[in-house]
C-alpha cells in the first residue's frame, strides 16, 4: 500500500523518489483576490498555449464585446483566444512575447464598460463530446502554468481504460498562491466541476491532492470528498508531503495512486488524468454561464514588490500596469518572472501582456537574485538525489559537453522536466538547469545531423 487514511483522508506513506524542501514564502495565502480595474488597453497574443497559433478573427477599426472570439484555428492541438475587455481593435500585428519570441496579437482600446458579447449563453452539456467541445470552445489552457489545451487532455479515447482524476491542488511553487485562494474562495465551482467531469468522463476515482503546508483550505476539499453525490466514496482527498515538484505530473500520478508513468510516457498511459484545480473550477463556471477564459488570478508578489497581492486580470494586460497596481516596485528590481521561482520565465522588461497560462509575475531585489558564486563540482550526488525524474544531471552535463547525442540519449536528458530541484540542491552553485536546457538544443541540433 502506498496510502493510509488517517481522518477520512488518505495520506500518502511511501514518499517518491526526488524532489527538494523549498521555503514556502506563502505570503499572499490570506489575501482575498482583488479586481483590477478596467485597463485601458490589452494586448491579446494568438499564441497563449502548446500547440499552434490561433490566427485572428478580427480586424483593426471593429468593435468587439467581452467574451467574443477573436482568435482561432482549425488545428487540433490550440485553444481560441476570446476579448477581455470591450472596445475597438486598433491593431493587429507582431509583438513580443515573454519568452522572447514573436506571436500575432490583437490590440484592443477599452470602452471602459466591459459589455458582454450578445452570444455568450451556457453551453448543453449531455454528452461527452458536449463537454470537450464546451471546454475547448472555452479556450481553456491548463491554468497551473502549462498552457496545455485542456480539451486535448481530456479527449482521450474512450476505450483507454483511464479511471482516475487527480485533481492538482498542490501549488508547490514558492510564492504562489492563487490555487489556495480558489479553493478557499470558490469551493462551490471546483466541486461542481469535480462531478461534472467525473460524470461525463466516467472516471472510477476523483484523488484531489493538496501540500500539507495549506490546512485552511483542507476542510474546504474534505467537503467535496464528502458531499452526497460521492455516494459510492469515490471522491478521496490526499494530502501529500510539501516538497517541490509535488505538483509535476508523474510525481503526482505516483503519490497519489502509486503509478509510475514510464520516461517518455503520459499520465494517460497509467489511467490517469491530472488537472489543475483552477482549471476545474473555471469549466463548472464556464459550463454555467458560457463566459469563456478572459481573465485569470494572478499573485503578485517578490522582494521588490511594494504590496504583494492577488489580482484577478483581464488577459492581455500590460504588466507594468499589474505591478503599478501592486504599488509599483520598493526596490530596484533584478530579476522579474512570470510563475514561480524554480520553474519560472526571467523577463527583460514588464512591457508585455499577461497569457493565460501565467499564475504570477514575481520580482526580486539584487540581494535575492543573485547566483551562487559558481565552484567545482565536489561530486556529492545531491543533484541525482534530487531529482524526481532519477536522472543523474552530471552525467548529462558531461555528455552535452562533448556534444555525444547516444550518451545524452543513454543519460535521460528527454525525460528532464527542467523543474530546477537538481540546481537548487548543489552546493557548489552549478547552474544545472541551463546545462539541462543546452543539453536539450544540442540533441535537437546534432539530431538534424
Ligand atoms: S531539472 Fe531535470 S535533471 Fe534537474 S532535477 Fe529536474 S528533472 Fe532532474
Ligand atoms: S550537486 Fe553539484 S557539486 Fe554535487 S555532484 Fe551535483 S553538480 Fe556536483
Amino acid at each position: 500500500m502506498t496510502k493510509t487514511v488517517v481522518d477520512g483522508v488518505l495520506r500518502a506513506v511511501k514518499k517518491v523518489r526526488g524532489g527538494v524542501k523549498v521555503d514556502h514564502h506563502k505570503n499572499t495565502a490570506h489575501k482575498k483576490v482583488e479586481r483590477l480595474p478596467i485597463p485601458s488597453k490589452v494586448v491579446i497574443p494568438m499564441q497563449q498555449h502548446i500547440g499552434a497559433p490561433c490566427e485572428p478573427v478580427v480586424k483593426v477599426g471593429d468593435v468587439v464585446a467581452v467574451g467574443q472570439l477573436i482568435g482561432d484555428t482549425d488545428k487540433y492541438i490550440s485553444a481560441p483566444i476570446h476579448a477581455s475587455v470591450s472596445g475597438t481593435v486598433v491593431a493587429v500585428g507582431d509583438v513580443k512575447m515573454p519568452n522572447g519570441t514573436m506571436s500575432k496579437a490583437v490590440t484592443i482600446e477599452s470602452d471602459g464598460e466591459m459589455r458582454l458579447w450578445e452570444g455568450i449563453k451556457p453551453p448543453v452539456v449531455e454528452t461527452r463530446e458536449d463537454l470537450i467541445k464546451a471546454v475547448r470552445d472555452s479556450g481553456l489552457v491548463g491554468l497551473g502554468g502549462a498552457g496545455f489545451p485542456t480539451h486535448v487532455k481530456l479527449n482521450f479515447p474512450a476505450d483507454k481504460n483511464i479511471d482516475t482524476l487527480i485533481i492538482n491542488a498542490a501549488e508547490c511553487e514558492p510564492f504562489i498562491t492563487v490555487d489556495y485562494r480558489e479553493c478557499v474562495e470558490n469551493s462551490k465551482n471546483i466541486l461542481a466541476g469535480v462531478y461534472l467531469l467525473k460524470k461525463m468522463l466516467g472516471f472510477k476515482q476523483v484523488i484531489i491532492c493538496i501540500e500539507d503546508n495549506k490546512p485552511d483550505a483542507f476542510g474546504v476539499l474534505k467537503d467535496i470528498a464528502d458531499h452526497e453525490q460521492d455516494v459510492y466514496d469515490e471522491v478521496k482527498l490526499m494530502v501529500l508531503e510539501s516538497k517541490y515538484p509535488q505538483g509535476a505530473e508523474k510525481m503526482m500520478v505516483q503519490s497519489a495512486t502509486g503509478r509510475k508513468v514510464p520516461p517518455g510516457k503520459l499520465p494517460a498511459d497509467v489511467g490517469c488524468v491530472v488537472m489543475n484545480v483552477a482549471s476545474v473550477a473555471f469549466i463548472a463556471r464556464y459550463v454555467r454561464t458560457g463566459k469563456p477564459l478572459i481573465s485569470r488570478s494572478i499573485t503578485v508578489d517578490g522582494s521588490a514588490i511594494k504590496k504583494p497581492n492577488n489580482i484577478r486580470v483581464p488577459i492581455g494586460t500590460n504588466i507594468g500596469e499589474i505591478i503599478d497596481f501592486c504599488g509599483g516596485f520598493s526596490k530596484e528590481p533584478c530579476k522579474i518572472l512570470t510563475g514561480g521561482p524554480m520553474m519560472g520565465l526571467a523577463i527583460v522588461g514588464t512591457d508585455l501582456p499577461i497569457l493565460k497560462q501565467n499564475n504570477a509575475i514575481l520580482a526580486f531585489a539584487k540581494d535575492d537574485a543573485v547566483l551562487k558564486d559558481e565552484t567545482d563540482c565536489i561530486r556529492c550526488g545531491r543533484c541525482a538525489i534530487a531529482c524526481p525524474m532519477s536522472l543523474m544531471p552530471t552525467n548529462i552535463v558531461r555528455a552535452a559537453k562533448a556534444k555525444d547525442v547516444d550518451m545524452l540519449n543513454h543519460a535521460g536528458i528527454t525525460v528532464c522536466m527542467e523543474c530546477g530541484s537538481c540546481a537548487f540542491a548543489c552546493p557548489a552553485g552549478k547552474p544545472l538547469v541551463q546545462h539541462m536546457r543546452l543539453a536539450k538544443a544540442i540533441l535537437r541540433e546534432e539530431g538534424k545531423k
